[in-house]
């Protein structure tokens, strides 16, 4: 009954293509590692509508001869290896021969391209994997091709595209990393003509990133010298102390010139500044590691940049002794003894600290540990008073141990604390009343471009919780107000780990009640309370304000505030 056909080419290379181009930006990078693959000097990447309209890649490499134009949108069409030995030696990028004719079968495509010897160019246009037609292009040596109407010969697939600004975002950030990667190749990057960056290649690496990631973080970076070992080289530059991110997007990685995602680096980069930055968050670096091909494995997948290493455990090992030289340097010349251990104090996103313009008790409580009667959690529960718990004894820095009416009780202070910070702060946003302080001087925050994006789209719902925040430039913003509980020291580092954790989690943001939620825990996530600065009737407040609460039994993260003991757990003990 059923008849098996061998599938027709465009059939096979457009699913092919559902693993190569599953976004703009993918079709972007295959385009981008071909041409340098191709020895170009100068690149130059232009895209609208993020990509689905229109993307052109022109570089001025080696270019092909027609015949050669014509052979490299057959499919396993490839220069770069030709038998099977050969992909475990891989220097090139590309070498699947799959990525043009997959590319040519899901979008109008259009290559025009010239070798230097060649009299004339040629010129090949393709629309749906179909070829329209080939012919003579006067042009300079180099390729140019573009790129339009993406999955147009396949509909089901354009739903799966997100909003012109997200992919635009993609691209963004994929151009920089291959940028960054190739500091001896000229790039220029333009949103609907509209330049992006421009980079001419051959700067300083420190230059190069600002011209490539900006100002504000090329500020936040030192130059890293070059280590050796054998077979292995590292250089770069490193995230000065206590500067530190909620993700790994600023953890850069480059590997052979190639861009890449390595769970090893990311390990003994984040482990090298363990001391330096607050647990859970990422230190900032661009790191370059050269390596003998034949040691690095590269043909995971053909949409992921993942990254594996013959022999991970040298390769961890290196970074982390380089890494911790240059810190420990660092921290030798001149900087106080004081520096590295205030830094993780610094860090925290939140603290209750008492600011002057936020609602915050003198002595550091928040003034919403007693709810506004509005509040849910303030109808609930019993008077304080009522609750009788005695406090014994401080137990080391963050627990306290309370005499209860029905036995033992030993409080985490820290937990507790988020709990009672966690309520307050949903309370406001239930109430559609957030309390917002505004800036005298209004912060200015630059972005990448996928939190820029993000951040647009969540402008309301940030609104709501008291923020307000104005676009003043591409990707600049400035901050006018922030929500009361939010100190301005810690803001920054808050929205940029917020915006992080929104892009990260989408869909939970969409929802104004999942997305209070969140909002919320990071806020309180990091808002570590050391028991020991707090007072006695300070800490007899915080106890009163959790058992206000929805929840005293754990903090919004789910672990327990406090353990008990009733006095028959006790007797049976001592039984
Ligand atoms: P792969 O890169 O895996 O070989 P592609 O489909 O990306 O496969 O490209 C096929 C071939 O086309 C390449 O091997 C190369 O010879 C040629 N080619 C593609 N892009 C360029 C370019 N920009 N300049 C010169 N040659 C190119
Ligand atoms: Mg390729």
């Amino acid at each position: 009954m059923s008849t098996i056909r061998i599938l027709e080419p465009t059939v096979a290379n457009q699913i092919a293509a559902g693993e190569v181009v599953e976004r703009p930006a993918a079709v972007i990078k295959e385009l981008l590692e071909n041409s340098l693959d191709a020895d170009a000097r100068r690149v130059t990447v232009d895209f609208s509508r993020g990509g689905k309209a229109q993307m052109i890649v022109e570089d001025d490499g080696k270019g092909m001869t027609g015949d050669e134009a014509l052979l490299s949108l057959e499919r396993h069409a490839t220069s770069k290896i030709q038998v099977a030995s050969d992909l475990d030696r891989i220097a090139t990028f590309g070498f699947r021969g799959e990525a043009l004719p997959s590319i040519a079968s899901v979008a109008r495509f259009t290559m025009q391209t010239r070798t230097a010897s060649a009299p004339a160019g040629t010129e090949i246009a393709i629309n749906g994997g179909k070829l329209v037609h080939r012919r003579d292009h006067g042009m300079a040596p180099g390729t140019r091709i573009e790129v339009t109407n993406l999955f147009h010969p396949v509909p089901a697939r354009l739903k799966f595209l997100k909003s012109d600004e997200t992919e635009a975002a993609h691209i963004v950030r994929l151009v920089r990393l291959y940028a960054i990667a190739h500091p001896e190749v000229g790039f220029l990057l333009r949103e609907d003509g509209r330049e992006i960056f421009r980079s001419p290649g051959n700067a300083p690496l420190l230059d190069r990133v600002r011209e490539i990631w900006g100002r504000q973080v090329a500020e936040e970076v030192t130059i890293m010298p070059t280590f050796e070992r054998p077979g292995m080289r590292l250089s770069g530059l490193l995230g000065k102390p206590g500067v530190s991110r909620g993700t790994r997007q600023d953890l850069v990685t480059v590997v052979n010139g190639r861009p890449v995602d390595s769970r090893t680096m990311a390990f003994a980069l984040t482990e090298s500044y363990h001391t330096l930055i607050p647990k859970g968050r990422y230190p900032l670096a661009f790191v370059f590691l050269e390596m003998d091909p034949a040691w690095v494995d590269v043909n995971v997948h053909p949409a992921k940049r993942e990254v594996r290493f013959r022999d991970e455990a040298k390769v961890r090992n290196f970074l982390i002794e380089s890494v911790l030289a240059v810190l420990r340097a660092r921290a030798d010349d001149g900087l106080p003894a004081a520096t590295i251990p205030s830094v993780s104090a610094a860090a925290p996103l939140t603290s209750a600290a008492p600011t002057l313009s936020s609602p915050v008790s003198p002595n550091g409580v928040p003034a919403a540990y007693v709810p506004p009667s509005a509040s849910p959690a303030a109808t609930n529960h019993a008077p304080a008073v009522r609750l009788g718990w005695r406090l014994l004894s401080r137990l080391r820095e963050e627990r306290a141990v309370f005499e209860t009416p029905t036995g033992l009780a030993i409080l985490d202070i820290g937990a507790a604390h988020q709990r009672v910070l966690y309520e307050s702060i949903l309370a406001q946003f239930t109430a559609q009343k957030p309390v917002s302080q505004p800036m005298l001087v209004p912060l200015s925050i630059e972005l990448e471009p996928l939190p820029a994006a993000v951040l647009k789209e969540r402008i309301p719902l940030l609104a709501s919780a008291g923020f307000d925040f104005e676009e003043y430039g591409r990707n600049f913003w400035r901050i006018q107000a922030l929500p009361a509980w939010l100190e301005p020291e810690e803001a920054l580092a808050f929205v940029r780990d917020l915006l992080a954790e929104m892009a990260r989690r989408e869909g939970d943001f969409g929802r104004p009640s999942l997305a209070y939620d969140a909002l919320a825990k990071i806020a309180v996530i990091k808002a570590r309370r050391k028991g020991d600065s707090l007072s006695d009737p300070e800490l007899m407040e915080l106890v009163q304000a959790l058992f206000r609460t929805v929840q005293p039994g754990s903090c919004p993260r789910g672990r327990r505030t406090y353990v008990e003991w009733t006095d028959a757990d006790l007797t049976r003990r001592f039984g």
